[in-house]
């Protein structure tokens, strides 16, 4: 074993005791009527590190130790003595575990299964607290020291790195990250794998398998972030999209105890997700990454027994008979009592012919810190005159040699906030230019230069510029709803008093009460979010339309 410190020695700071807290023998006891006491041996392997992770121990006498291993290296990740217990997150999603533990000392352990864990945390209140800190804090310092079971090796120059990173990092799971183009010694490493340059990025999933630049479904697969979750079983409530509305209808809906699944089709946190800092959102006087926030939810929502499946996206929904289904891409059905749609919105892709060779090498749709980083002493263009487009510039602009905003409009005031407009106007290194547009991308690997025309004068003018944030127009995701639900011209989902007599009558409502708030023209299917038509496309709008929509699928349920 080496002399590397411990997670324990080097998180030495005031939070190092709630990461690693001692419980009461009052907790303890509290604990122990959930599960049950197990006498321990000196060098017994308690978990296995890639071990689905069912299992939870509080030690009561002797010590055990949580040991990462990669090849015949061991890396001692932290020691627990009489009261200290193990898990992080995972536990809560009974996804694998990323290390060993390990007896060190024999002795009693209280075992609880996951089950038991999970009525725990939802029914003590002061165990929950103290367990979920420590769950939480532990992943985050898993993060931070990049101690998973994933080395991904790839380059800044291509656009599938920065699509794994930020697959991973979104999925909350920690990952080493090897650099092409700075990290000494990599060659080595390719060589073990035989991986050649034009495989990156490549993901070293588990110490085993090497996947050349994987989709993110691989990914998921690989790491079995579904393999926990039945498919097969009738659930309460289905929920299509993990966003902000999506993560709050699961946040209420699991915690009032109804049988919640789900599906994303990418990974959770959805626009949010991709935004730098909300600073709109009740609660956050400092703002908050949209990152940050939505990550919160999601825990949150597992805590409650909310189960996700990640990459999975809804393909239909079999509308013709109850209970209905949606069906994912592998054409399994996953049928539901009731179902909210939260599929959101995406950014409208820019018509420049060669678009889509520099989508991720030069051209994002989201600017968060791993984008921001990029870009960092470059000049930058921001395209689009909404919030998110005067947030992201704001943002950018700190890091950033310059930021020109383009917007096709003549003004700002009709669709940003004015406070938005005051400091981008106030920013010695944002240029605002309106009435103008993005007509040309060149570049090889990586977008190298754009030309963008004034359409007003109607001149066009090459810059040499390598990074563009598009963030223009909203499209709803409801292309794979397929007739089921009405919509209005623009493709946004109909719901309650939205709905017409001929919507109606045209959906052969069934019933003889109208739809209620937030029901689309389908009984007991509901539609939250951006992709409802008339919703205010902000964070707290799309939560709170989440929640308000459970109190609808309770009276559903019952009819
Ligand atoms: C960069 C940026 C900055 C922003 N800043 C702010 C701000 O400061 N304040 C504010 O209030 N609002 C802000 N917004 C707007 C806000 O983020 C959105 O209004 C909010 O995220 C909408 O939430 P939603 O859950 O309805 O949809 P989305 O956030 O769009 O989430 C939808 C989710 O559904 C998934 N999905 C799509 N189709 C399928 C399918 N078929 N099956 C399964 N899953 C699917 C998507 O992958 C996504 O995860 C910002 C948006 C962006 C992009």
């Amino acid at each position: 074993m080496n002399d590397k410190p411990t997670l324990l020695s080097l998180e030495k700071t005031s939070s190092a005791d709630e990461r690693f807290p001692t419980l009461t023998d009052n907790q303890i006891a509290r604990i122990a009527a959930y599960g049950h006491v197990r006498q321990v041996q000196r060098g017994e392997v308690l978990a296995e590190a890639g071990e689905f992770t069912a299992r939870f121990f509080v030690v009561t006498t002797g010590q055990i130790e949580i040991v990462r291993l990669s090849g015949t290296n061991e890396e001692l990740v932290a020691e627990y003595g009489p009261g200290m217990f193990t898990g992080e997150v995972n536990l809560l999603s009974g996804r694998r575990g990323f290390s060993q533990v390990r007896v060190t000392s024999a002795g009693e352990v209280i075992e609880v299964d996951r089950h038991h864990l999970m009525t725990l945390v939802q029914t003590d209140s002061e165990l929950s607290d103290i367990l979920m800190r420590a769950f939480i804090l532990r992943r985050v310092a898993l993060i931070a020291h990049g101690y998973g079971d994933v080395v991904l090796i790839g380059s800044s120059h291509c656009a599938g790195t920065l699509r794994v990173k930020e697959f991973l990092t979104r999925n909350g799971h920690p990952y080493s990250y090897i650099d092409l183009d700075h990290d000494s010694g990599v060659q080595e490493l390719l060589d073990r794998f035989h991986i050649a340059i034009d495989d990156v990025p490549v993901l070293i999933c588990r110490g085993e398998l090497v996947l050349r630049n994987p989709t993110n479904q691989q990914i998921a697969d690989c790491l079995g972030f579904n393999d926990a979750i039945d498919q097969t079983h009738i659930r309460d409530l289905v929920i299509v999209g993990a966003g902000p509305a999506g993560l709050a209808a699961a946040v209420y809906g699991a915690s009032e105890g109804l049988d919640v699944l789900v599906l994303e089709s990418n990974a959770p946190g959805g626009q949010a997700g991709s935004s730098s800092k909300i600073e709109n959102y009740l609660g956050f006087p400092l703002g908050v990454s949209g990152q940050e926030l939505t990550a919160r939810g999601y825990t949150q929502a597992q805590k409650f027994g909310a189960q996700m499946l990640i990459t999975k996206g809804g393909k239909k929904i079999v509308c013709d008979r109850k209970p209905y289904a949606v069906e994912i891409d592998n054409g399994q059905r996953l049928p539901a009592r009731s179902i909210i749609i939260a599929t959101g919105a995406e950014y409208r892709r820019l018509s420049v012919e060669n678009l889509s060779q520099f989508e991720g090498a030069g051209v994002y749709y989201g600017a968060t810190f791993i984008e921001s980083q990029l870009c960092r002493g470059e000049e930058v263009i921001v395209v689009g005159g909404g919030n998110s487009a005067g947030q992201a510039a704001e943002f950018l602009a700190q890091t950033a040699r310059r930021v020109y905003l383009l917007v096709r409009s003549a003004r700002l005031a009709e669709t940003m906030s004015r406070y938005l407009i005051r400091r981008i106007e106030q920013s010695p290194n944002i240029v605002f230019l309106p009435q103008t547009e993005i007509v040309a991308f060149a570049g090889s690997y990586h977008l190298d230069r754009v030309s963008w025309r004034d359409n007003q004068t109607g001149k066009i003018e090459t810059h040499a510029i390598r990074h563009v944030f598009v963030m223009a127009g909203a499209v709803p995701n409801t292309h794979w709803l397929d007739g089921c639900v009405a919509l209005d011209a623009k493709g946004f989902i109909k719901t309650g008093p939205d709905l017409s007599r001929d919507d109606l009558a045209a959906a052969q409502w069934p019933l003889t009460r109208v739809p209620h708030l937030l029901e689309t023209s389908l009984p007991g299917v509901f539609a939250v979010g951006d992709v409802r038509r008339g919703s205010l496309k902000r964070v707290a709008s799309a939560v709170g339309e989440g929640s308000i929509a459970v109190a609808f699928v309770h009276q559903v349920l019952h009819e």
